[in-house]
């Protein structure tokens, strides 16, 4: 009960109860019949799934969060859900998220905000907050999420859950809604390492249909879950990611899990990454940059709402006009124009092209970092999951909260947030990071410290 009245969690946008069912029946039905068919069922069939709303789905509706896409209906499934649907996973339904999956608290999503199930006067995070809510709140034993700057992880340590980021390319990104396609990867919401491997394993793999789908062997995340060896690991503690701005009871946590690697045979070392300073900055130049450019197929012709204009001409500019504004809220609005400005002539030299020269930098100070440590470790979040509304008109404070988890996507590694323990009753997150292609390791480490 929050003032007077009753609230629910509100995680789903979309239930598919009829459809879930069934495909549980059918796995029931191969079980109970044995031989080879129930021996060649994946390991995850019957699990239940939820799915964010920001991959698309055939024969349910995916809105993105959006009411551009209110009761828009995809004739085709995302890559990921064609897996799922393969390996025999239920679909529950369509998690809530920050509009097109801005936003760090899923309070920016046309259809109302989800709570975090700790405490429900809370944001769960974002923009994956339906996702992770489900899972902690036992709506769903899993998730699927995308990760943009965080939004898989985040969410993951506001709600004491598991959210991992996958190296850029190893899940293909066909049929997620782009926002920003360099920096966009779909991955795992789970409550343990171990689900969450299985399940990262399950929509991995090189696809044709994605161009930047890295081919290659899947790594053996599981396996890297069952021996959470951590003895002569080198596990790196980023210097920037701590003090100034992390509360007190996050890096009281940190700290802990720190001993705890440390107990178990880690070696823990410290690392500098002197051009993080500016991953904040940089990655809010090309991730409005990007979703101006992705966003601008939401014309009121081709998909979704249409909203024609009042009086006058019926010309596809003022259609265009007054579809974008009844359709998209403020966050994306302005998002759209500080990219399109980022972008416009005499400007992107300035803005764009340094912002590209900064991700470089990055990368360069990760190459450095894994010289030294095996795998990388911060708190995933400066705070633990704060009160509704509390960030509500002040944008610079909601993209600060992004500060540990953005530099990953920026360079293309792989994140892995596992929970923490927690700091006056609510959950803190922490963050393992790979090199590209090495996830197993946040994996192994991440399973250390269940
Ligand atoms: N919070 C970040 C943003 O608002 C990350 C979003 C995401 O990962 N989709 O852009």
């Amino acid at each position: 009960t929050v003032d007077g009245g009753e609230v629910g969690i509100h995680a789903f946008l979309h239930v598919s109860a009829e459809e879930a069912l069934r495909t549980a029946a059918e796995v029931d039905a191969i079980r109970t019949t044995g031989g080879a068919e129930a021996d060649a069922l994946h390991p995850l069939a019957g699990v239940p799934i939820a799915v964010k709303d920001l991959i698309v789905t055939e024969g349910q509706p995916t809105t993105a969060g959006s009411a551009m896409l209110q009761g828009w209906m995809s004739p085709y499934d995302a890559t990921v859900v064609t897996k799922l649907r393969a390996a025999k996973l239920p679909i529950l339904g369509k998690t809530n998220l920050d509009e097109f999956a801005m936003g760090s608290s899923t309070e920016h999503s046309a259809y109302g905000v989800t709570r975090n199930p700790w405490d429900i006067t809370r944001i769960p995070g974002g923009s994956g907050g339906g996702s992770a809510a489900a899972v902690a709140a036992f709506e769903a034993p899993l998730a699927l999420g995308t990760d943009t700057g965080g939004s898989i992880r985040q969410p993951g340590a506001m709600t004491g859950t598991v959210g991992g980021k996958p190296t850029y390319g190893a899940v293909s990104r066909y049929g997620a809604i782009a926002m920003a396609s360099s920096l966009d990867q779909i991955g795992p919401v789970a409550r343990t390492t171990e689900d969450a491997a299985l399940l990262h394993e399950l929509i991995a793999g090189h696809d044709p249909r994605d161009s930047t789908s890295l081919s290659g062997e899947v790594p053996a995340l599981a396996e890297a879950v069952r021996s959470a060896d951590v003895s002569g690991l080198r596990i790196g503690v980023i210097k920037q990611l701590q003090g100034e701005g992390y509360q007190e009871g996050v890096l009281a946590r940190f700290h802990e899990a720190l001993d705890a690697l440390r107990a178990a045979g880690a070696e823990i070392v410290e690392v500098d990454c002197p051009s993080f300073e500016y991953a904040l900055g940089a990655y809010y130049l090309i991730m409005p940059s990007e979703a101006s450019s992705n966003l601008a197929k939401f014309d009121g012709v081709r998909y979704g709402t249409r909203v024609l204009p009042e009086g006058g001409p019926l010309t596809i500019e003022r259609v265009m006009g007054s579809t974008r504004a009844a359709g998209f809220g403020d966050e994306v609005k302005r998002r759209i124009i500080l990219g399109t400005y980022a972008l416009s002539a005499g400007y992107y030299d300035a803005y764009y092209g340094s912002a590209q020269k900064v991700r470089t930098l990055i990368q360069q100070d990760f190459d450095a970092a894994f010289t030294k440590a095996d795998v990388l470790i911060s708190p995933t979040s400066p705070t633990v999951a704060f009160p509704l509304g509390e960030k509500d008109d002040d944008p610079l404070a909601m993209y600060l909260n992004d500060v540990a988890t953005i530099p990953a996507n920026l360079a293309g590694i792989p994140g892995l947030s596992v929970p923490g323990g927690l700091s006056e009753g609510l959950p803190v997150g922490i963050q393992f990071l790979a090199p590209i292609r090495e996830d197993a390791r946040a994996y192994r480490a991440g399973a250390a410290l269940e």
